[in-house]
């Protein structure tokens, strides 16, 4: 049978990937991918379970003379992310990925490949697989839903995992380790709203728009404009010196986003219209000097909005709504003190949207150090408090503290250096793991992260390149080695 990847080193691992293509896996809809899963464990006779959620465990033992070593742990995620481009028919929930081999990369038809974490799975079958390996007793974890809920991770029952080392196969570069992630929780702020029963000024529209956006954990360092502070900026500089009515204000839609769209809905004296037009004008020609390097796109407009009419707020409504809107925190708070160009904290001040008698605003923070990131919380908190706001703050998930002493990491580093002759890079990320959840479950767990090369996850742009998934085949089978 012809096969896209002939040819492609190393053909247990491809031909495991191939399989994974043709068995949809969006979030949430990973129980296929799992039966796959416990179809090689059978046909290996390797012992396996499965939990209330859905994550599967698959048990390998030592090869001869190697019983008495520590035991690895092997994880991923079973899970993808669905996303397409709008001039592409895809259903996620039952259609093959089509794969097509580009140069040096790996790509599907306009949709997510699904490289992430799908490479890692596809290692960790052909690990299961193999028995031409060296190695102690092994575990492979095959987590559900870590995209949108991180909750294998979350509901893994103690006692589920055995061994002390775990070997995390959902990194993006080759070459790099990550040793440590953030935590991170959100605040749900709801501020009471008093309305006056109309108005006599006329209904304008200020909207901020093309703002780029991103990942609130990974993006949040690049310098990008955030339109709801920034609109909130121009609404309190306003404030000062010109009488509107506040009606209506909505922006951002994920917590995990950096807002790209926001605007409100202002009643106005049509007799200022010019002068506020003008003040609008300037403030945002400020902001786009600011942003320039960054944010080409970024725009703004003030215009006769037609609109819902929603009746004004009260005064007293308004300035605690625009107060506590251009006092909450946004963007990098600390950066890590010991490792380079990492952000310890930050907070996204992510989405705002009023409502007849209140307004509801999310704020999501990350950070390496869970006092760090307490801290931060408080801080919002005190600030909705002071304007008279409600606050709720779910739990959010533990960060990875880096442990720059692992001895996991000493043995990896040996390891790729031997066989790559160059220094590894060792670093952590401003955003969630597995890692960190499951650190925390299991008190004592050396972990690294580490993959081959994948770009654009998340995107239909995604794609990976085939000679990395070699070099990481290469070294995790090393490491076994080593390890066992
Ligand atoms: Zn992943």
């Amino acid at each position: 049978m012809s096969s896209t990847f002939d040819g492609f080193k190393p053909p247990l691992l491809w031909k495991h990937f191939e399989h994974i293509l043709t068995i949809p896996h969006c979030s949430g809809n990973e129980k296929a991918l799992g039966d796959y899963i416990i179809s090689v464990a059978e046909n290996s006779n390797l012992e396996w379970e499965k939990d209330k959620v859905g994550s599967v465990i698959v048990r390998k033992k030592a090869t001869a003379g190697h019983e008495h070593a520590e035991g690895v742990i092997l994880q991923g995620h079973l899970d993808m992310v669905g996303e397409k481009n709008s001039d592409v028919v895809h259903d996620f929930a039952k259609d093959e990925i089509q794969a097509e081999v580009k140069g040096e990369w790996v790509q599907a038809k306009g949709t997510t490949l699904g490289a992430d974490n799908g490479i890692g799975v596809a290692a960790s079958l052909a690990v299961m697989e193999d028995s031409t390996l060296t190695h102690g007793p092994l575990e492979f974890l095959f987590t559900v839903d870590e995209e949108t809920g991180l909750t294998g991770a979350t509901k893994i029952e103690p006692g589920f995992l055995k061994g002390k080392k775990l070997l995390n196969l959902d990194s993006e570069e080759e070459g790099e380790f990550t040793i440590g992630c953030a935590g991170g929780a959100d605040s749900e702020i709801t501020l009471a709203l008093k309305r006056n029963a109309g108005s006599s000024g006329e209904l304008f529209q200020l909207k901020l728009f093309g703002f780029r956006g991103g990942h609130s954990g990974i993006d949040i360092n690049q310098g990008r404009g955030n339109a709801v502070q920034l609109l909130a900026r121009m609404l309190w500089n306003a404030m000062k010196e010109f009488s509107f009515e506040l009606a209506r204000m909505e922006g951002g839609n994920k917590r995990n986003a950096i807002a790209r769209e926001a605007w409100a809905d202002l009643y106005i004296d049509p007799s200022q219209e010019q002068n506020l037009s003008s003040f609008f004008q300037e403030a945002f020609e400020k902001i786009n000097l600011e942003y320039k390097a960054v944010e080409k796109e970024a725009n703004f407009s003030f215009e006769k909005s037609d609109g819902n009419k929603e009746e004004p707020l009260t005064p007293e409504s308004q300035e605690a709504l625009i107060n506590l809107l251009f006092t909450l925190p946004h963007g990098v708070l600390a950066m890590h003190p010991e490792m380079e160009g990492l952000v310890e904290t930050s907070s996204n001040l992510a989405i705002i949207r009023t409502h007849q008698d209140h307004a509801e605003i999310i704020c999501s923070s990350r950070s390496s150090e869970a006092s760090a990131l307490k801290s931060t919380r408080a801080t919002i908190a005190t600030l909705g408090k002071q304007a008279g706001a409600e606050i709720n703050q779910p739990e959010g998930y533990p960060g990875w503290m880096p442990n720059l002493q692992s001895p996991l990491l000493k043995t990896l580093k040996e390891v790729y250096q031997k066989i790559s002759q160059k220094e590894p890079e060792v670093g952590a990320i401003h955003a969630g793991l597995e890692c960190g959840i499951i650190g925390e479950k299991f008190p004592g767990m050396d972990m690294i992260s580490f993959g081959p090369t994948i770009e654009h996850p998340h995107s239909p742009e995604e794609r990976v390149h085939v000679g990395s998934v070699d070099k990481f085949w290469i070294f995790l089978t090393a490491v076994l080695a080593e390890l066992g």
